[in-house]
């Protein structure tokens, strides 16, 4: 098992968020969640990526244990141990997130040589090879600014894989895209499943959920509500807030 999360609260001034959300990730699963928007998804990732605290609970990644709970209160591990967690991990963000300011080429080569301490020259080869298969080779040079909504988050995704993680989180990463541009992403996600990588990803894509993961969970205010096969979640609904959420869609 490649995460363990168990019980995990969390909550903004008087608002619980997190409510005792518990899921495991097995290697080389994708794990899709849906819901409501404001139901806690983005925390829940932010929270398993150690960019926000748990108030509570237990989460273990790769073996490690990021944080339990001793006599109610979260307690973290050491800096050393949280940052072999955070190598561990990668994140897409549904606004991308890259450095406006860097070439495609810099965006990729920095984050392994900062975060990593690869050399410039093994980076930057790494980084090729990566812009190749996201098929945007010959934009190394452009900036940001000068690529599509869709060329941008591939960049994205192709600077997280840089840093190798073993478990790759998505948050939303279609929602900023006009529609056109929705399929690329997709299609760079369903190859990376195809090459047995494990991934979580927060979509509103319903059939793409349906199609790439192995297993579906439904967050509706701060717990999960539903967990299953995609076919169990999205044909043998058995809850009546998944129904209520799932007709939206149909
Ligand atoms: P989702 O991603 O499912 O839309 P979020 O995790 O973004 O949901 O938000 C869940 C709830 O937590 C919302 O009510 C949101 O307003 C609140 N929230 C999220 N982040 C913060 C924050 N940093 N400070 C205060 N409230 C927050
Ligand atoms: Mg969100």
């Amino acid at each position: 098992m490649l995460l363990k999360a168990e019980n995990l609260q969390k909550q903004f001034g008087n608002t619980i968020v997190l409510k005792d959300i518990s899921l495991e990730v097995n290697e080389g699963e994708v794990v899709a969640i849906i819901g409501p928007s404001g139901s806690g998804k983005s925390t829940l990732l932010r929270c398993l990526t150690q960019l926000e605290k748990v108030d509570k609970g237990r989460i273990n990644v790769c073996g490690k244990q990021m944080v339990e709970t001793i006599q109610n209160k979260a307690v973290y591990a050491d800096y050393k141990t949280l940052h072999d967690i955070i190598l561990d991990v990668g994140l897409v963000f549904q606004n991308f997130n890259l450095f406006p300011h860097y070439s495609v080429l810099k965006n990729i080569v920095d984050a392994q040589m900062n975060v990593l301490g690869i050399a410039k020259d093994k980076a930057k080869s790494k980084a090729m090879e990566l812009l190749t298969k996201m098929n945007l080779k010959d934009r190394a040079g452009a900036y940001p600014c000068e690529l599509s909504g869709g060329q941008q988050q591939r960049i994205a995704i192709a600077r997280a894989l840089a840093l190798n993680p073993r478990i790759l989180f998505f948050d939303e990463p279609t929602s900023a895209l006009d529609p056109e541009l929705t399929g690329e992403i997709l299609k760079v996600i369903r190859s990376l499943a195809e090459e047995k990588m494990t991934m979580v990803i927060v979509t509103h894509e319903m059939s793409f959920a349906k199609d790439v993961a192995d297993r579906v969970i439904f967050m509706d205010a701060g717990v999960i509500v539903e967990e299953g096969t995609p076919d169990a979640v999205f044909s043998n609904t058995i809850n009546q807030r998944t129904k209520d959420f799932l007709q939206r869609f149909s």
